[in-house]
């Protein structure tokens, strides 16, 4: 089956922000895997003037393979990211309040696998690192562990949140960590949510491993790309990459983060050990070799989005939000449906040779591409 070409419109968009100025900003192609290097790469998706997404065939990793240069990025997080006025603390619930007291020293948000795992690991004068730590909500419960906690944070803003809960936070990017940083090593490093977000990928392991003591211990979470909805990715600039397991697994073991636990659901947990001492023999194959590797083809992206492969039976318009009631990402596909959440409205749908969808913006001045 060859490619199809989608000429859409954009509705209503409640979860997301279209960039002003889109003729400005300058593109990066990527022509070889962020993980494995390979050049066996296949575009999935094109976004006219705009992101490509292309998955390895090698290790099935997905990532924007046309993206705008790092300098863009940069200047997002610091002055676009997060503004004082969206960052206001909601108030809590006597319940979520009761919950937090009543569970001090273990994991207070239920079905949490990040804070019930690590609740086994973190021991009190434990010296903990979050890269990325947001609002530090994550450290102040470690902080209830007893462990020492520490965080680094992109945002300001963000920073300054942190800090007043107690937490030693340094407002910087994660290439921009090294020893000297908090002048100590870490007997837990966590970032959830944050890898996806990054650039240059080598230089978040690099700095991750100038700080992380011998046979410490990590977590990293990370959206998981088989859970993923495929026009979201294509669209959403600020994830970088769309990890399978596998692909995270790969990374991990390249910069010989060991993984002993990996939680496949709707994101990709790994906890591991950096540089463990008795690895098991063949324990890095086996675990390498346990996540089923899927590579995309066209049928199975129309499938993700529309689930169907047939044009005709392609539905006029999807609406996609996140759901509380449902997973993340839930969306569905309507004829002529009214909402108020992010509505796409197909106007004309064509097939295409090269086996890619080809997606193209009609009524579009300013943007090509999606960031929130
Ligand atoms: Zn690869």
């Amino acid at each position: 089956m060859s490619g199809t070409k989608i000429i859409f419109n954009v509705k209503n968009q409640q979860n997301t922000i279209k960039v002003p100025n889109i003729e400005n900003i300058k593109f990066n192609d990527i022509k070889n895997c962020v993980i494995c290097k390979s050049r066996n790469i296949q575009l999935l998706s094109e976004l006219k003037g705009s992101l490509q997404t292309s998955q390895c065939l090698e290790c099935s990793h997905m990532f924007h393979s046309k993206k705008p240069k790092e300098s863009w990025y940069r200047k997002w997080y610091s002055k676009n990211w997060d503004t004082k006025k969206k960052m206001t603390q909601s108030k809590k619930t006597l319940k979520q309040t009761l919950i937090e007291n009543l569970l001090v020293g273990k994991p207070a948000i239920q079905g949490d696998n990040i804070g019930n795992f690590s609740s086994n690991y973190i021991k009190k004068g434990m010296k903990v690192l979050d890269i990325g730590c947001g609002n530090g909500d994550r450290l102040h419960h470690f902080k209830k562990f007893g462990a020492d906690v520490y965080g680094i944070e992109a945002s300001n803003h963000r920073a300054n949140i942190a800090r007043n809960k107690g937490i030693n936070v340094k407002n910087i990017q994660v290439n921009e960590l090294d020893k000297q940083t908090f002048n100590t090593k870490f007997d837990f490093i966590y970032a959830s949510h944050v890898l996806e977000h990054v650039y240059y990928i080598e230089e978040f392991f690099q700095s991750m491993k100038k700080v992380l003591k011998t046979e410490g211990f990590f977590s990293i979470a990370v959206p998981n790309q088989n859970h993923d909805y495929l026009l979201a990715n294509f669209l959403y600039a600020l994830h970088i990459h769309f990890f399978s397991p596998k692909s995270l697994i790969k990374i991990c073991i390249m910069n010989d983060l060991i993984p002993f636990k990996v939680f496949n659901e709707h994101q990709t947990v790994i906890f591991g050990q950096y540089k463990p001492k008795d690895i098991p023999k063949n324990f890095i194959k086996q675990i390498s070799e346990t996540y089923n590797t899927k590579i995309y083809n066209h049928q199975e992206i129309l499938e993700n989005i529309f689930e169907t492969t047939k044009l005709e039976e392609i539905n006029k318009r999807i609406i996609w939000s996140n759901n509380k009631k449902k997973d993340f990402g839930f969306y569905s596909t309507f004829k002529n449906a009214s909402g108020q959440r992010n509505v796409f409205e197909i106007l004309k749908i064509s097939k295409l040779k090269k086996s890619i969808l080809f997606l193209e913006e009609n009524n579009s001045n300013s943007t090509k591409f999606w960031v929130r």
